[in-house]
């Protein structure tokens, strides 16, 4: 079944990203691929399948895939973030991996994680349910702003 996986990689990973996807063409050319920008770009030119393209990482990119993740849009997330080299659009990067651990969505950061990602053929994910939760804070604040 095909699934929606987003790919992402820092400058300094983008050759990796870029070596292990054409070891996995197969297999990802069997699902929708999405990507920042750049990452996209090299990945078409690379793989020679189509890539749905956003912004750039430092551009908004990271947040366009943060905001599809929770909505729910996103199945999977391969993102090699460099370890050894600070990022200009640091909280943008950390937002992505804050909302992908939030949504519980299959993220590999990783080839060695990726490759176990890439061979499981239903990427399915639960979905946590947050809406009782904002339903209680709704609650609890309009209750304390009454007693005020
Ligand atoms: P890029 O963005 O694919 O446009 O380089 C990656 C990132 O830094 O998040």
């Amino acid at each position: 079944m095909s699934k929606r996986i987003a790919l992402v990689a820092h400058d300094n990973c983008k050759t990796e990203l870029l070596n292990w996807a054409t070891d996995n063409l197969d297999a990802l050319s069997q699902h929708h691929l999405l990507a920042t920008g750049t990452t996209g770009a090299l990945l078409e030119q690379r793989l020679h399948v189509p890539i749905e393209r956003l912004l750039s990482g430092p551009l908004g990119g990271d947040m366009q895939l943060g905001a599809r993740i929770a909505e729910g849009t996103i199945d999977a997330l391969i993102f090699f973030w460099d370890p050894l080299t600070a990022q200009p659009h640091d909280p943008d990067v950390k937002a992505l991996l804050r909302l992908a651990v939030l949504w519980n969505l299959p993220m590999a950061c990783n080839t060695a994680t990726a490759d176990y990602i890439i061979r499981i053929p239903i990427i399915e994910h639960d979905r946590p349910d947050f809406h009782t939760l904002q339903e209680q804070r709704v609650a609890q604040i309009l209750a304390q702003s009454s007693e005020d």
